[in-house]
């Protein structure tokens, strides 16, 4: 079968071609500039690269980019969104990549009959801020939604980004008879495939570097490999629908160094 991928050079995004060429997919993978090796080498030196991988120049800031990518395709995997929490224009780094991508990718799937499922990379940030306390007890699931408002409050633009993103998704799906899954992971960890750092690798790298303090906080973490799996079973299972959260484990960063004391023991790690 004939799938695709966007935004195919990411960290993510590697995994998931590197695991659907392994179970023979042939592979329509978007990347926007498809000349520079840092963001293509490798995914040519994949197995099965040379003989089902095609490579596709797309932007999601250009409406139509995506039509002949997804065009014969049966799934489309949408990943492409841009990852920062430094962005110093957010209306034009994070929000409309995100919300306006994720919707011409969309509208192109919904042009061609081929196409028989969307998975979407959400995130774990469009499912937290919500407001509601998160202390131990409380379970967290896929009923929640992120609240725009407290988003633009607390000035988490890559928070609104993949909400306001998802939500559209969710409402456009709806009007035009996509069948459309969502995979929200919390922060993504595990071996890199593209030779740049990707923002959820580089904050346990901030973490190696950093001085002799690190910040007194716990995130949710999840393996990439493990990310790019479940893109790939919310493909190919019928029955699976709606939002998939994703959290491997709550760590503290306290215990990730611990973690990296006993993988790396001549590292200088800090100590508090
Ligand atoms: P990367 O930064 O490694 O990949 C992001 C991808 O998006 C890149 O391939 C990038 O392309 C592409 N992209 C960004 N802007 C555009 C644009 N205007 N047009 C076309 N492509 C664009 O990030 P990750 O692999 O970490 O993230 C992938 C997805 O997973 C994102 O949707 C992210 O929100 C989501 N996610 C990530 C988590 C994490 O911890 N890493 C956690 C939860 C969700 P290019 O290479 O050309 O820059």
């Amino acid at each position: 079968k004939v799938v695709s991928v966007t935004g195919a050079s990411g960290f993510i995004a590697s995994w998931l071609v590197k695991l659907l060429l392994q179970r023979r997919y042939t592979v329509k993978a978007t990347v926007r500039d498809p000349n520079d090796p840092k963001k293509t080498q490798h995914l040519l030196s994949l197995d099965g690269a040379q003989e089902r991988l095609h490579l596709f120049k797309a932007d999601l800031l250009e409406e139509g980019s995506f039509d002949s990518v997804v065009d014969g395709c049966d799934g489309v995997f949408h990943t492409a969104s841009p990852v920062a929490l430094d962005a110093i224009n957010p209306q034009a780094e994070l929000i409309d990549p995100a919300l306006k991508g994720t919707i011409n990718v969309l509208r192109s799937c919904s042009k061609v009959p081929s196409v028989k499922r969307v998975v979407v990379t959400s995130s774990l940030a469009s499912v937290l801020l919500t407001g509601k306390p998160l202390t131990p007890e409380v379970l967290i699931d896929e009923s929640w939604f992120s609240d725009p408002a407290l988003c633009k409050e607390s000035k988490q633009w890559y928070v609104l980004s993949k909400t306001l993103a998802e939500e559209a998704a969710w409402n456009f799906s709806k009007e035009n008879g996509i069948d459309m899954v969502t995979i929200n992971p919390g922060w993504v960890i595990g071996p890199l495939l593209q030779p740049t750092l990707n923002l959820s690798a580089e904050q346990v790298l901030n973490l190696i570097n950093g001085a002799q303090t690190f910040p007194n906080i716990s995130s949710w973490w999840v393996d990439v490999r493990d990310v790019a799996n479940a893109h790939i079973q919310a493909y190919e299972i019928p029955e699976a629908s709606g939002r998939y959260c994703l959290v491997e484990r709550d760590l503290h960063n306290s215990e990730i160094l611990k973690i990296l004391r006993k993988l790396y023991p001549g590292l200088p790690l800090p100590e508090k």
